[in-house]
């Protein structure tokens, strides 16, 4: 399993953004023609003004493409929702959550505070910390309660284990 992002993602992240830039600019571009054409009411200026409004749909909907294609990109296909598929949405979204957990963890490190520590009391959730963690229980004969695998004593009834 990858940490990175593939460069497929990346790539469709960068143009994600490039639609966006671009349906920006015609988006704008309808309001210099209009200005521009402003008081002109020949056919001319009519009709630029009409294909203006047509560029700022056409701009908005790249923009609306792009803002998509990028969070398909940067979480994706699965962690943007377009696949609806919680185990990929997971691996998909992994380089950002190890991050942001790499960020916390730095700034925790910095306050001076072991994660690890904290992870351990809490009960970490992750394998690795479950698997150190874990702890045999045993049994009672008597009462049937459940001591640590260490124990001599039954901690409920006292019946040696
Ligand atoms: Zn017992």
């Amino acid at each position: 399993m990858s940490k990175e992002i593939s460069k497929e993602r990346k790539i469709t992240y960068y143009i994600g953004m490039g639609l966006i830039v671009i349906g920006f600019l015609l988006f704008i571009s309808n309001f210099v023609t209009f200005i521009m054409n402003f008081g002109n009411f020949s056919s001319t200026g009519f009709s630029s003004i009409v294909g203006g409004f047509a560029r700022a749909f056409i701009g908005m909907i790249m923009m609306i493409a792009g803002g998509i294609t990028m969070a398909i990109g940067s979480q994706g296909l699965a962690g943007s929702g377009v696949i609806l598929d919680p185990k990929r949405a997971r691996r998909d979204r992994a380089p950002f959550s190890k991050m942001y957990g790499g960020m916390v963890k730095d700034g925790l490190d910095g306050a001076g505070i072991n994660i690890n520590n904290i992870a351990e009391k809490i009960g970490g959730n992750s394998t690795k910390q479950t698997a150190t963690t874990e702890i045999i229980k045993i049994k009672c004969r008597a009462c049937s309660a459940l001591n640590n695998e260490k124990d001599n004593f039954c901690s409920s009834c006292g019946q040696k284990l």
